[in-house]
């Protein structure tokens, strides 16, 4: 087979992020990653996906701005240009139709439309584009690698789990590191094992393109999860290259203003910062849902009185639209802070006073946490989430349990926050331990992403193979 030798000298990586926040901030920290490591990037995304601020953005690479499909073709709201921007999940169904849309757009871009660099060498896709897999090799004999933001210990489970047999109400299976097997029960899984779930289609297409893609990009370190990305790697026969975490690229600690949500009012940086810089060092728990998960009102209060009978400090992210924090929560004072909208959450995690992180462990959160050496409280609501909590708790031991209950379990009692966050935050031997834990991984995550270390390494290999890739 012949060698790409052109493309050998510097490959021309184009890379397509899936549209919601928990894909598209990882995707353009790895762009960055790989344009600072030596690759062209060219970023296709549509214009209210791009990032207000790309410093520091190194000049190999440039975004190629496509337009989103107009609310007459798509049927959705003005302005919704990322699943996050959303006013209902229902939605995501028809917002995943409307992406398809682009395809043309992007299939000509990708085959006559991004002189002046050379032809691309290589399509590293997020998992929403996954027809991107299947466009004509002959046309484009290029690698077509994807990206899906999940763990490697969830990648390995979720290959196991197809597996498995769908009528199960409980899944069990071995994974190397736990002393047991791994129990699942079905409600937990993530919705694509659920074969009633209304968008189950759209992620049949998804299974469809992964196993159609040459390779996979997960956003994690070889530490963190010895041997699952090599395991996962024989299991699917593909190549499997750890760069993580991505999230230690070159991005400014501030720079969270991606545009795209609907009816953001942007984010106080200062405030956050002024607040946090008051408080002692190790006091503060920090409580996020991500970019889209929020709690039931009910729940809503339940939390929030946890978090004040805890008697730590707390600074907690109501996403908009999402119930009010109880009113009680006034009496606390300044001992508890509630950010409306959306967090720099890199900031904070990486300040002296923060203690904990209550999160719904959204892969990139874990492993924004676990780059900061900053224990964790698990609330998973779904997807992945139960997965990562699992990793978390039972193979890293850096966390403990306390939300992740479906409808039908009940509600999570706030003296039940209050006793997670005391485990987490308090100088007992269990807190200690944890903590001496978490930020040891933290010193394993910035050896890792060093270039001699083991995600530098990958990432140089990734580039390396790519611009070699037989054609
Ligand atoms: N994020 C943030 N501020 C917020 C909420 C989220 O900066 O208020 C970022 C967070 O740092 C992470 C991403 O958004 O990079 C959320 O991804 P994750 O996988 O944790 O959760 P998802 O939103 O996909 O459920």
């Amino acid at each position: 087979m012949a060698e790409n030798r052109e493309a050998r000298i510097a490959p021309h990586m184009v890379v397509i992020p899936w549209l919601a926040q928990g894909h598209l901030i990882p995707m353009l920290d790895l762009a960055r990653l790989l344009a600072t490591a030596g690759a062209n990037v060219t970023v296709i995304t549509t214009a209210a996906n791009v990032p207000l601020s790309t410093s520091p953005c190194p000049a190999s690479l440039r975004f190629c701005v496509i337009p989103f499909p107009c609310p007459s073709l798509t049927g959705l709201p003005p302005g919704c240009e990322n699943i996050d921007s959303l006013p209902t999940h229902r939605l995501a169904g028809p917002f995943y139709s409307a992406a398809k849309l682009l395809r043309g757009r992007i299939e000509h871009l990708l085959l006559h439309g991004l002189s002046p660099l050379r032809p691309p060498s290589c399509l590293l896709f997020g998992i929403g584009f996954p027809w991107l897999a299947s466009l004509a090799r002959d046309v484009l004999p290029i690698p077509r690698l994807v990206f899906h933001g999940f763990s490697s210990f969830t990648h390995l489970a979720s290959h196991y789990l197809h597996a498995c047999k769908t009528h199960e109400r409980a899944y069990n299976f071995f994974l190397p590191g736990l002393p047991h097997k791994v129990e699942i029960t079905r409600s937990k899984l993530p919705v694509f094992f659920d074969k009633a779930s209304e968008v189950r289609s759209v992620y049949e297409e998804i299974r469809e393109g992964e196993v159609a893609a040459d390779g996979v990009v997960v956003n994690s370190f070889e530490e963190l999860e010895p041997k699952y990305a090599a395991m996962f790697a024989e299991a699917t026969g593909k190549k499997v290259w750890t760069v993580g975490p991505v999230s230690m690229c070159q991005r400014e600690k501030l720079d969270v203003g991606l545009r795209g949500r609907k009816g953001s009012s942007g984010v106080d940086v200062d405030r956050c910062k002024r607040w946090l810089d008051d408080r002692e060092i190790g006091s503060v728990v920090y409580v996020s849902f991500g970019s889209m998960g929020r709690l039931e009102p009910e729940q809503t209060v339940e939390l929030g009185m946890g978090l004040v009978m805890s008697g730590w400090a707390f600074m907690w992210v109501v996403r908009e639209g999402a119930p009010p924090p109880p009113v009680e929560l006034e009496g606390v004072g300044e001992r508890g802070i509630a950010v409306r909208g959306w967090s720099p959450q890199l900031m904070v995690l990486s300040h002296a006073a923060l203690g904990g992180f209550l999160t719904h462990c959204g892969w990139n959160s874990v492993v924004e946490g676990v780059a900061a050496g900053v224990p964790m409280v698990t609330w998973p609501l779904g997807a992945d989430q139960y997965l990562n909590e699992k990793l978390v708790v039972e193979v890293l031991k850096v966390g403990v349990e306390v939300g992740g209950r479906k409808e039908d379990e009940g509600l999570v009692r706030r003296e039940e926050v209050a006793r997670a966050v005391e485990r987490v935050m308090g100088r007992g031997e269990e807190g200690n331990e944890m903590r001496r834990r978490a930020k040891e991984l933290a010193d394993k995550a910035r050896r890792a992403m060093e270039r001699s270390g083991s995600s530098g390494l990958s990432l140089a290999q990734l580039i390396h193979d790519v611009a070699c890739w037989p054609v």
